[in-house]
């Protein structure tokens, strides 16, 4: 490192530290730039990306069709507020709706607010058709919904619930893929149920498909509100358009963020036929909500999203884990598509994640996993140039 880019570079690392909450743990490197898969750093390291931004960056860094269309946008057109009609939000709603045969979308500007529309959209379909009483949302242990109060308070991991008390009223946990434990806390103040198909931030733990459609079942015979969480498995990760595709059942409501902008902030509530009557003028709201440069961003990935896109995803998962598995420190890899989790026998993941970011390449964890959630357009390069680096710390 040449001692200006040394200094400049630890004077960002400095204000930061002195300037910002300090609520994260950020890695010991500071990035500047990107082209697909690869990202660069201040003093001119490249690093093969196996996480695009924690699931946010469908199509990696500064990917052209992407960068060209926000940039149109914003040019032209860059906020409104919700007062006024713009042709990004409404196109993106089209396509959404197209796409998964859902009738209706409120867009958030993040995974957690478009968790708390879903619950409240819930809430109102169910006290409104029934009574006030039926507003209870059942979540799953280890699962994860968010940060704000209602959606931590769904989150069924413990230690988020420290400090942050109390929390809202009507929330119950279950345990997965055990339907009748479930069933004993199904009584009729349930209004629904949110679940992660494959829990995320839990450890990329995939639910079990006969449990899913167990309590699929039950949600649909007596009217519980069934919300799929696919703010991090949504729009491609997991080689459907939505992961719910590969289970089989179709959602009352299905939140998306995370991949859906390609790097801007976004979320979205869709919602089915059940809410177009309940859902009124005034009931939810957001000022930055359908923001037009989000939106157009959102477009060039929803539409690149194809049948042969996806085969792809698919075909490059199967590739990862193949060449993981037979690594001597794998124990077993779980997920879907370019969503992976890696159980370690030995090593600590966030020793991995140390590792392989001073030899060039950027890993997640999740809980005692490594996890992997790189760009969902990786080229095959890309890709043996991570995993060289990766199995050559798990062998
Ligand atoms: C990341 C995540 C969230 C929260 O999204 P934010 O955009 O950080 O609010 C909610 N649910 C799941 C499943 C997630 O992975």
């Amino acid at each position: 490192m040449k001692g200006c880019e040394a200094s400049k570079m630890n004077n960002i690392q400095e204000k930061d530290k002195k300037y910002i909450a300090g609520t994260y743990n950020r890695n010991p490197v500071c990035l500047i730039s990107g082209n697909g898969s690869t990202a660069i750093s201040d003093d001119g390291k490249e690093y093969i990306d196996f996480t695009s931004g924690i699931g946010v960056n469908s199509f990696g860094y500064s990917d052209e069709v992407w960068a060209d269309a926000v940039s149109a946008q914003a040019k032209k057109l860059q906020h409104t507020s919700n007062l006024y009609y713009t042709s990004p939000c409404a196109i993106l709603a089209e396509k959404l709706m197209e796409r998964t045969k859902m009738n209706k979308v409120f867009f958030a500007n993040s995974g957690a607010e478009a968790n708390e529309g879903a619950i409240k959209f819930a809430r109102k379909y169910s006290v409104t058709k029934y009574n006030d009483n039926r507003n209870v949302v059942i979540s799953l242990k280890n699962s994860f919904h968010g940060r704000t109060l209602a959606t931590l308070t769904a989150t069924g991991q413990e230690v988020f619930h420290k400090y942050f008390g109390p929390f809202s009223e009507g929330f119950l946990y279950a345990e997965a893929d055990d339907f009748e434990v479930f069933s004993k806390l199904l009584t009729s103040d349930v209004c629904a149920v949110i679940i992660e198909f494959i829990q995320g931030e839990g450890g990329v733990v995939p639910l079990n498909k006969e449990f899913v459609n167990k309590l699929y079942d039950y949600c649909n015979k007596n009217d519980i509100v069934f919300i799929a969480d696919e703010v991090q498995t949504g729009v491609g990760r997991t080689g459907k358009f939505l992961c719910s595709e590969n289970y089989g059942v179709k959602p009352d409501i299905t939140t998306l963020a995370k991949g859906l902008g390609g790097g801007l902030p976004i979320g979205a509530v869709l919602m089915n036929e059940k809410f177009s009557e309940v859902i009124a003028y005034s009931d939810h709201g957001s000022t930055f909500g359908g923001n037009p440069v989000c939106c157009a961003g959102a477009i060039t990935v929803t539409d690149r999203i194809d049948d042969t896109f996806l085969a792809d995803v698919v075909k490059k998962g199967e590739y990862i884990k193949e060449k993981l598995e037979g690594c001597g420190e794998v124990e077993s890899i779980t997920g879907m598509g370019l969503m992976l989790g890696i159980e370690l026998k030995n090593l600590k993941a966030s020793d991995v994640v140390a590792t392989a970011l001073e030899k060039g390449l950027m890993l997640l964890t999740a809980k005692t996993k490594v996890r992997l959630l790189p760009p969902l357009n990786i080229t095959y390069e890309e890709i043996d140039k991570g995993l060289e680096i990766l199995i050559d710390i798990l062998s």
